[in-house]
């Protein structure tokens, strides 16, 4: 029942989030105007504006010009949708669940921004990095200290390697990182920071072998942090519990 109740909230949060990733790179407003159709400028009525639904029954065309309407509008929904329900069933209904939420729907907003437009929105970052820690104080899900400490270790690491690299990474990346730092703490930033190197590999080796991109042309970084970020935040204490069973003890 309250996984039904959740991911009728993702729905809506990530009905919130196509407003947020279509507009913000633009530094459009994110409260008005109402939205409306890209290709004809008709306004969006609240009965073709409600998530995946509206979409499947205007067959994904605008009902004054019949342009096709983006995929990401109804993926972001589904995919927020999902993403909340799967953090209810790991993390159950527990305070964590509230600081838990609110990472995942940055990351979302920040994934999609970035592969259309390789930036990552300090308008995110910077507030998410505050949010982080006044989220985990409220509800005790990581002590004040680690959420500190992985804020500066992560942002501290990634300007480290900026620095020795002469600007191979981003500074939008250092933010994120010291987000994922403020929201994770420190231990789970570290499995987040390495489940992101492995993942950016694997993506990075993906996307060279299909020869649309050479060696020298960047590929975002931000999706594969926020995917590591999310699988630290789920799965990041059981994948630490079973690293230290197998290899420590
Ligand atoms: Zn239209």
């Amino acid at each position: 029942m309250t996984v039904a109740a959740i991911a009728a909230l993702g729905l809506v949060v990530g009905s919130f989030l196509n407003v947020v990733v279509a507009r913000l790179p633009h530094r459009r407003s994110l409260w008005g105007p109402r939205s409306a159709c890209p290709a004809c400028g008709a306004a969006i009525a609240w009965h073709d504006n409600i998530p995946v639904l509206s979409f499947v029954a205007l067959r994904g065309r605008c009902r004054a010009c019949e342009a096709p309407i983006a995929w990401r509008y109804p993926l972001i929904e589904a995919l927020t949708a999902g993403t909340f329900a799967l953090a209810h069933l790991v993390l159950g209904l527990s305070p964590a669940l509230v600081p838990a939420l609110l990472l995942l729907a940055a990351l979302i907003a920040i994934t999609f921004i970035d592969l259309e437009h390789e930036l990552i929105p300090d308008a995110i970052t910077l507030p998410g990095v505050v949010t982080g820690l006044v989220a985990n104080v409220a509800t005790g899900a990581v002590p004040w200290l680690d959420s500190v400490i992985g804020a500066i270790v992560a942002g501290g690491g990634f300007f480290a390697i900026i620095v020795a690299s002469g600007g191979g990474m981003g500074g939008g990346d250092m933010k994120l990182g010291a987000m994922l730092g403020s929201f994770l703490g420190w231990q789970l930033t570290i499995v987040a920071l390495f489940l992101a190197v492995v993942a950016g590999g694997g993506g990075a080796l993906a996307v060279l072998s299909t020869g649309k991109k050479g060696r020298k042309d960047p590929i975002p970084f931000g999706p594969f942090l926020a995917l590591g970020g999310a699988a630290a935040l789920l799965w990041g204490r059981s994948l630490m519990a079973w690293y230290f069973d197998v290899f420590v003890s």
